[in-house]
């Protein structure tokens, strides 16, 4: 039989080890922990704890396991339309690392990574860069500035530049496992008071673990190292607009060969309308209560034309030591997408005061800037789901995708959010659902339309990159039996007594 959690009996040891700051159950502060985006109840947990170093962690981990109480690990916490601070479920306490553990332990300028602590977010860590005249940028996101690098990178999320896959560039991690041990992965596992080698590289001696702990539930992870680039010169953007839903097939077809050929260093996307409009306007029919249709087409097309913007709009960045030097790439980028006679080229000049292409500059310059988070309030309610699956970049199938997802989004009474973010071989497809969470029909079809809308990719044999947490156990009972088995294995092996996040990913639920 599972012995049963004694909450109060684990709170008073968490105090008596960590002092009260550490021990927070202030009902207003666990309601706004509790508060999320998605369509299912907020989920305030029974207690927020707040860490203050590694050795605190691994306290109360192992305190957790004694009383048998679950756990649940932020960072940032700025995990908005994945289910943002909120636990998998009642009765997890929330561990809060970012409001203590915040340093950046380490930037290595002559090798390129820094060493930080789980609180490090984008806009800490370019502060930081800009403070000590660093010759290092980063890779921020275009979502919430006050995310961490270490949250997000876990959870595999990405944003702009040649760094855009962010788990890619992790390298050496420190955890503590479900079990309480803390262990370091990589060459930062000798018993050495020196690890050279532990931000630098992956290939090192033994299996590579640093990927268990990304989607996964089997421990806290304390510190990593990630990699940065050195700051370019000069920085071109450059933008093309195209008229029509249907040209994204001929986009992904074009952007293939100039990420293959690393024609452009930075990962190329290609944006909808509704998702760069959403950041600038409100659903025109703001009402709330009733049913609100989506835009029409008319509709789309005139804010489309105030602000500028295509059906489709393609942004990337080239990257060289000053404007001349990279004048001849971006003249054989122009030639490349205008000889599809469709497409209209926004210089980096044409771009730079219009707030809509903010976001995309901010990001590829390395400046987290958040432009992209008005979406949230297109309509009333602050309702958002993303959908994240990604595709191999044949145009026809994500074409296909857009167009199945395009019908469903209108069936349940919603716009088409969508922005494809580009590599050589896969895009991931990122998909805001905005809804009014006021509402409890509105609330209801989001719900439907996430559903129908990842079968269409299921069914074709492609997954999300990333899930909200109310849609993981949803997503991992369609992988096979033994990988779910595998999973829980693993889970049992490091986390005996179920402590981090039960259920996450849908691992140990
Ligand atoms: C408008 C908008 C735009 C966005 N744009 C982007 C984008 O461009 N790219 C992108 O990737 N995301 C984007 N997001 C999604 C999200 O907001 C970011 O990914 C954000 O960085 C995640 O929050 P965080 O980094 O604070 O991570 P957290 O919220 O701290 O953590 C994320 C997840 O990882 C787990 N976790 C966190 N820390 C630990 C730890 N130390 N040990 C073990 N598990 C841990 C948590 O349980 C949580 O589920 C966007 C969101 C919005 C609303």
């Amino acid at each position: 039989m599972t012995a049963q959690p004694s909450i109060v009996a684990f709170l008073a040891a968490v105090t008596a080890a960590l002092g009260k700051a550490a021990v927070d159950t202030d009902a207003a502060e666990l309601a706004a922990i509790g508060r999320h985006t998605l369509p299912v109840a907020d989920l305030p947990p029974p207690a927020v704890l707040y860490p203050s170093s590694t050795a605190d962690v691994e306290t109360i981990v192992k305190l957790a396991n004694e009383h048998h109480v679950p756990l649940f690990p932020i960072s940032g916490g700025q995990n908005i339309g994945m289910g943002s601070k909120a636990p998998m479920a009642e009765g997890q306490v929330v561990v809060a690392l970012g409001r203590h553990m915040n340093k950046v332990t380490e930037i290595n300028e002559e090798l390129g990574y820094a060493e930080i602590e789980p609180g490090v977010s984008f806009n800490a860590m370019y502060e930081e860069l800009e403070r000590r005249g660093s010759s290092l940028m980063m890779s921020p996101t275009a979502g919430p500035p006050d995310g961490s690098l270490l949250g997000n990178a876990l959870d595999k999320g990405g944003g702009a530049g040649p760094l855009g896959s962010h788990f890619d560039n992790v390298c050496g991690m420190e955890i503590v496992l479900g079990n309480g041990d803390v262990i370091r992965t990589g060459d930062g596992a000798l018993d050495t008071n020196d690890h050279p080698n532990w931000h630098v590289t992956k290939y090192t001696f033994g299996p590579a673990l640093d990927g268990l702990f990304t989607q996964s539930n089997y421990g806290i992870v304390t510190r990593i190292g990630m990699w940065m680039m050195q700051r370019p010169p000069h920085i071109e953007m450059f933008f093309f607009t195209f008229p029509d839903d249907e040209d994204l097939a001929e986009i992904i077809n074009l952007i293939r060969p100039l990420k293959a050929a690393n024609v452009v260093s930075t990962m190329i996307r290609a944006t909808n309308d509704i998702y760069l409009l959403s950041s600038q306007e409100q659903h025109p029919r703001q009402e709330t209560g009733g049913f609100r249709a989506p835009l029409t087409d008319d509709e789309r097309a005139a804010l489309r034309t105030k602000h500028g913007v295509g059906s489709w709009t393609v942004s990337g960045a080239l990257y060289g030591a000053s404007a001349e030097a990279v004048a001849l790439t971006l003249e054989r980028v122009k030639k490349h997408f205008l000889a599809s006679g469709k497409a209209r080229y926004i210089s980096a000049e044409e771009a730079q005061p219009r707030a809509i292409f903010q976001a995309a500059i901010n990001s590829n310059s390395g400046r987290p800037a958040g432009g992209e988070l008005n979406m949230l309030n297109w309509r009333p309610g602050l309702g958002a789901i993303w959908m994240t699956p990604g595709a191999p970049m044949s145009g026809a199938m994500i074409n296909d995708f857009q167009r199945n997802c395009r019908v469903i989004a209108a069936e349940f009474g919603l716009e088409y959010v969508a922005s494809f973010v580009c590599g050589a071989r896969f895009a991931r497809g990122i998909h805001a659902i905005l809804y009014d969470r006021n509402n409890a029909d509105e609330t209801a079809r989001a719900d439907l339309c996430y559903r129908k809308m990842a079968a269409v990719f299921m069914d074709k044999g492609v997954f999300v990159g990333r899930s909200p947490t109310a849609y993981q156990s949803f997503h991992q009972d369609r992988r096979s039996r033994e990988i779910v088995k595998a999973c829980d294995a693993i889970k049992q092996a490091l986390d005996p007594n179920n402590i981090i996040a039960p259920g996450r990913y849908g691992i140990g639920a």
